[in-house]
């Protein structure tokens, strides 16, 4: 079936919006994507028709919610190709799976060991190890990039691994450079060191298919509200192996088994790590968005946005004078950073916004990439399922209106 762009636009009530007085050109799908009106029906149908707690009722609502939540599980199951749904945690999004993984699989590191991650990691996949690191006295080692091009130095995260490595923890792609880290390879390399791996995909999992059994990555983390999804909800997938040695994150209601003073037993997988109600209505409603990236294929899509940002950045380098790119690995996802000669991010993001076109502007959550590449921040456009090629020339088009402003 022919991708059909503007079929998938109709879809997303938000692209018919104007930004003072232009069509909006939403180019900020790296922060969060918009939602199809199915997932916003899904939402609007759980408060509207079956808003009962989940797990605990005999009544029809309540298991109404609760089979409409195993749905999901068992689909965010098949789109990543794990073994099973005891391996599916849900959470808030993916700060809370690393936080998660960092405390819990944390406290079973020994004392003294070491961390490797990467230097074009997101906030969210270093504060959290770095928590742990000081409660715990572990230090963290830190793969570089090649440079602006953004290809992380293999060589180098070979040479990191020593006896005392007892963890690694990098993205599938990056937020930033958008590049696509060779993760399977590296995965395999940490494995022979005997080391477990985290893999952040919060970048990879809108755009490109994944099978966590394929890499074999320990664990397994992203964001719902990146891929089409409802905000506040987040999949952490793990090696049951690991997730049955881990104790509990959180504790509270719909964790246990039985509690007593004299002490607590804790629910079998996955609710050991589900404590408190969940966002049952938002996890019911990613199911939705599941079947939309389903019927378009998560091949189709990605093609389409590489295609996008293909043609975008070709057209950046050529026609323009004085861009600069930070993120120009051979495998790159749907993401461009750039810098305009020495202009401040975000003077280029607000006067892009006056014309209708929304990018993201400044350090991105990536404050190490951007010491290390020596630059305050990028403007940044990222591409979803709906962007066509006429909104990557208006984007350019914006440009070459206010770009003369800065001399
Ligand atoms: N990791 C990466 C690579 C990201 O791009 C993001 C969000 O931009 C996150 C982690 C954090 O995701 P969330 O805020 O949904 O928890």
């Amino acid at each position: 079936m022919a991708y059909d762009v503007e079929k998938i636009r109709e879809e997303f009530p938000i692209l018919r919006r104007q930004i003072g007085g232009r069509p909006l050109v939403y180019l900020d799908n790296t922060a969060t994507s918009q939602t199809p009106e199915r997932v916003v029906r899904a939402v609007v149908d759980g408060y509207e028709q079956r808003k009962a707690n989940v797990h605990r009722g005999v009544h029809t609502l309540s298991q109404e919610a609760t089979d409409r939540q195993e749905e999901t599980r068992r689909k965010v199951r098949d789109y990543i190709n794990a073994a099973s749904e005891q391996e599916i945690i849900f959470t808030r999004g993916t700060t809370e799976g690393i936080n998660l993984v960092a405390s819990s699989f944390g406290s079973l590191l020994p004392e003294g060991s070491e961390i490797i991650l990467t230097v074009m990691e997101h906030h969210a996949n270093i504060v959290p190890w770095q928590l742990l690191a000081e409660r715990r006295g572990l230090t963290i080692k830190v793969v570089d990039v090649d440079g602006p091009q953004g290809v992380l130095n293999q060589e180098q995260y070979r040479s990191l691994f020593n006896e005392k490595t007892s963890m690694a923890a990098f993205c599938h792609v990056s937020n930033v450079l958008g590049t696509v880290n060779p993760v399977k390879e590296m995965i395999a390399y940490a494995h022979r060191a005997g080391v477990p791996v985290l893999v952040d995909g919060a970048q990879a999992s809108p755009h490109m298919a994944i099978d966590v059994r394929d890499l074999d990555c320990d664990f397994y983390v992203f964001s719902s509200h990146k891929m089409y999804g409802p905000t506040g909800v987040g999949v952490l997938y793990g090696k049951e192996k690991w997730l049955e040695k881990m104790p509990p994150y959180q504790g509270g209601g719909e964790m246990i088994k039985h509690v007593a003073f004299s002490g607590t037993t804790f629910a079998d997988l996955p609710f050991k790590f589900e404590a408190g109600t969940p966002d049952f209505v938002g996890i019911a409603a990613l199911s939705q968005a599941l079947d939309f990236i389903g019927e378009l294929g998560i091949e189709a899509i990605g093609s389409h946005e590489r295609e996008l940002t293909r043609y975008t950045q070709e057209r950046l380098l050529n026609d323009f004078e004085g861009i600069r790119l930070f993120g120009t690995a051979p495998e790159k996802g749907a993401v461009i950073s750039f810098l305009y000669k020495d202009v401040h991010p975000y003077d280029v993001g607000l006067l892009l916004d006056k014309m209708g076109v929304a990018v993201r502007t400044g350090h991105h959550c990536a404050q190490p990439l951007m010491d290390r590449l020596g630059i305050p921040g990028t403007v940044r456009a990222g591409f979803g399922a709906y962007n066509t090629r006429e909104e990557c020339d208006m984007f350019l088009a914006a440009l070459r209106r206010i770009l003369p402003f800065f001399g």
